[in-house]
C-alpha cells in the first residue's frame, strides 16, 4: 500500500513492436494515406495523391504509441532495463514525476 502524497516517478516507454508511424494528408479533400513506418512513403503518397488530383496542399504527421510505467516500483527497479524492449534507458524515454 502508498502512502498518501509520496511522489512516484513514472517514466514513457515507446512500444518498440510498432515504431513512430507517419501519416500524410490532403489539405485540399482530407484524404490521407494509411500510417507506414516510412516517412518516403507517406510522402510518395502525397505525390500520388497530387497527380491524381492537383491537389497541393498536404500536412505530414508522425506518432507513436507508448505507455507510463512506475519506474520506482520494485518489479521494474529489481529488473535492469532491457533497452531491446523499450526500457527507461532508451534515450527517447521521458519521465515525470507525479504525485498520487
Ligand atoms: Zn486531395
Amino acid at each position: 500500500m502508498r502512502a498518501q502524497g509520496r511522489f512516484l516517478e513514472w517514466t514513457l516507454r515507446v512500444d518498440p513492436k510498432v515504431g513512430l508511424r507517419h501519416v500524410g494528408k490532403c489539405l485540399i479533400c482530407w484524404e490521407s494515406c494509411v500510417d507506414t513506418p516510412s516517412v518516403d512513403k507517406a510522402r510518395d503518397w502525397c505525390l500520388k495523391h497530387l497527380g491524381a488530383t492537383g491537389h497541393t496542399g498536404f500536412r505530414l504527421s508522425a506518432f507513436e504509441f507508448f505507455d507510463a510505467i512506475l519506474t520506482d516500483h520494485p518489479s521494474v527497479n529489481d529488473t535492469p532495463a532491457d533497452p531491446d524492449q523499450g526500457g527507461a534507458t532508451r534515450p527517447w524515454a521521458k519521465a515525470a514525476t507525479v504525485r498520487t
